[in-house]
């Protein structure tokens, strides 16, 4: 079996791995490529023929691991895409909104360089259409956690919690051959100990091989508690010089422990009412299915939501899908809190509440998440001054 590492390195994004032998390809994830400086790898063609590969096993579906499998498939893949049942159901809320992205920007950069006279450093045209991302559906197949999963008389793969967002797995791959057998594991994005909503990341007793994600090896998280103060402080000195708090969110997990957190601080009167804007379709659809997957989450949480103190539930909490619903947030007089995607300021709303926003001296815009060079989010943390936006 020999391994071929075809992203995430030297470089955040664009996971993917491949596995094979004589008998079988495997591609464990099919990330995005999402680095300003590399974004145009993203229309290159496969280094493998997509046909060849018979299995593409899915970490999680962030999209620096799971967007590029549309392209995938529509450049011929027609295998299974394994992943975890609590995954099955996020992915088309991910690749759909990902496809409509894609199209929009598209069309956006084709009108500014037409209008510019420019040329960009790709192609004009989406990665996949709305068309071709629902091509991917039927090739879905849930795997539980904890269960092997023969692929073929060598190998067989198992899905272990990984912690890091809802459905997220470390893929356990054993195969067997005449030397006997051996098992790498691919850790996916490790979940953080005693993270609210989640369950911890799986321990294992052994591994031959493992193939890590070290994102965030280089830094101490902080602890829920600390994320409780700093919160706190930032809202109510925010609301004190009458700005709004911007928070650029990614609409998977982080928006939702954004909501666990305000949930806390709102009902411990630790801030005072105000109207909190979940401005992200996406955000709010995926809040639909963490509501519906009760079970995968920790005990800490379970309690709250049997004790009819919900996460996702709360006063001043506000839902907006609609453009319309979005646009009118600019209407409210006094301070609002805007979470809004995407996460690293790539695209999505976030823009729109930006170039009102960030001049303003008295509002907030803060970062809860990674920032990966190269995004425009990482421009305006490391003080790059004008940034353009839209
Ligand atoms: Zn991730």
């Amino acid at each position: 079996m020999k391994i071929k590492f075809l992203g995430a390195t030297h470089q955040m994004t664009g996971s993917s791995y491949l596995l094979e032998d004589t008998k079988i390809k495997i591609l464990v994830d099919c990330g995005m490529f999402q680095e300003r400086n590399f974004i145009n790898r993203n229309w290159d063609p496969f280094p493998v023929p997509a046909e060849k590969i018979q299995y593409v096993l899915l970490t999680h579906i962030h999209q620096d691991h799971s967007g590029l499998i549309p392209k995938l498939v529509k450049e011929g893949f027609t295998g299974q895409i394994l992943l975890t049942p609590a995954s099955k159901e996020l992915f088309p809320i991910v690749i759909l909104d990902s496809a409509r992205i894609q199209t929009e920007d598209a069309e956006f950069k084709k009108r500014r360089h037409e209008k510019e006279g420019r040329k960009g450093p790709y192609p004009e045209i989406p990665l996949y259409t709305v068309q071709d991302a629902e091509k991917c559906f039927p090739l879905l197949k849930a795997v539980p956690y904890e269960q092997f999963l023969q692929l073929n008389e060598q190998v067989k793969v198992c899905f272990h919690d990984a912690g890091h967002i809802l459905g997220s797995a470390m893929i356990e791959v054993v195969f067997r051959d005449e030397n006997g057998s051996k098992n790498v594991i691919f850790s996916g994005d490790i979940g953080q100990w005693d993270k609210p909503l989640l369950n911890n990341p799986s321990v294992f007793e052994r591994a031959d091989y493992i193939i890590m994600e070290s994102t965030y090896g280089d830094r101490n998280n902080d602890s829920p508690q600390d994320i409780d103060d700093k919160l706190s402080k930032v809202v109510n000195d925010t609301i004190k010089s009458n700005g709004n708090i911007v928070i650029p969110t990614f609409a998977i997990e982080r928006a939702q422990e954004l909501l666990y957190h305000f949930s806390l601080l709102v009902r411990s009167k630790r801030i005072p009412y105000i109207i909190i804007f979940l401005d992200s379709p996406m955000a709010v659809e995926v809040t639909r299915v963490f509501k519906q997957n009760k079970n995968y989450f920790d005990k800490e949480t379970k309690k709250l939501i049997e004790s009819n103190r919900s996460p996702f539930d709360f006063p001043g909490l506000k839902l907006v899908e609609s453009i319309e619903g979005s646009k009118a947030i600019n209407l409210i007089k006094g301070s609002t809190i805007i979470m809004a995607g995407s996460g690293m300021i790539t695209g999505g709303r976030i823009k729109h509440h930006l170039v009102r926003e960030i001049t303003r001296k008295e509002s907030t815009l803060l970062f809860v998440g990674y920032q990966a060079v190269g995004t425009l989010g990482r421009q305006i943390l490391d003080g790059v001054s004008p940034v353009r936006i839209l």
